[in-house]
């Protein structure tokens, strides 16, 4: 099955496609010319998945997802949340992004966190959503050099690593990416 993946990141592609399998031949928007920065504008991840799929669902006629992630922090009100990619502006510097993380939590003993992710599939002109999610807690400085964003500084439940001192295969099998795109796969092989 082909499906367009609402994404120009290699390492995103190269992970999704991984998880999802040899049945299915993932397009980037960038191979079908959409070279414009697909529009995300919502107030929620799903409201952003969402727009993106039915954006290139408009601009092609073919069968899409799109994913939303942000890190949830209960002591932050669930911040930064959607807006985890610009948090410290913008220009998606996660170094800075991850210094105003921690200078927020200076000093707070809850230090709960989650990252979500949100895929919105369209797929014969029908949306379905799935939702991957991973609880963890906020260290107070970051470890590890693996990952990308605020791997540094989130410890998965039941681990004693950041997502930064895990290889990506260990990483994948307990993310909130890794278990929505799990959920997206399932879903995908009930329909070929
Ligand atoms: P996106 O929706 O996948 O682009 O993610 C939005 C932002 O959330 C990214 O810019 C990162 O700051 C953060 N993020 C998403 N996934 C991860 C992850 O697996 N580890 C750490 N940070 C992440």
């Amino acid at each position: 099955m082909n499906i367009i993946f609402a994404t120009n990141n290699r390492h995103k592609l190269e992970e999704v496609q991984a998880v999802l399998g040899e049945g299915f031949r993932l397009t980037t928007p960038r191979e079908l010319g959409i070279t414009e920065e697909i529009p995300e504008e919502q107030a929620t991840l799903e409201g952003n998945a969402s727009q993106k799929a039915r954006y290139l669902y408009e601009r092609t006629g073919k069968n899409c997802f799109a994913d939303d992630t942000g890190l949830e922090v209960a002591a932050l009100g669930g911040a930064p949340g959607v807006r985890s990619a610009r948090y410290a502006g913008p220009g998606h510097d996660s170094q800075k992004n991850m210094e105003l993380l921690l200078s927020n939590m200076a000093g707070k003993t809850d230090r709960r966190a989650r990252f979500r992710t949100v895929i919105s599939l369209i797929l014969d002109g029908e949306e379905h959503l799935f939702e991957g999610t991973v609880e963890g807690t906020i260290l107070d400085a970051p470890r590890g050099e693996a990952g990308f964003g605020y791997d540094p500084v989130f410890v998965p439940e039941g681990y004693d690593t950041t997502f930064a001192e895990m290889s990506a295969e260990a990483k994948n099998a307990i993310s909130h990416r890794g278990r929505a795109v799990a959920r997206l796969a399932a879903f995908l092989a009930s329909r070929r």
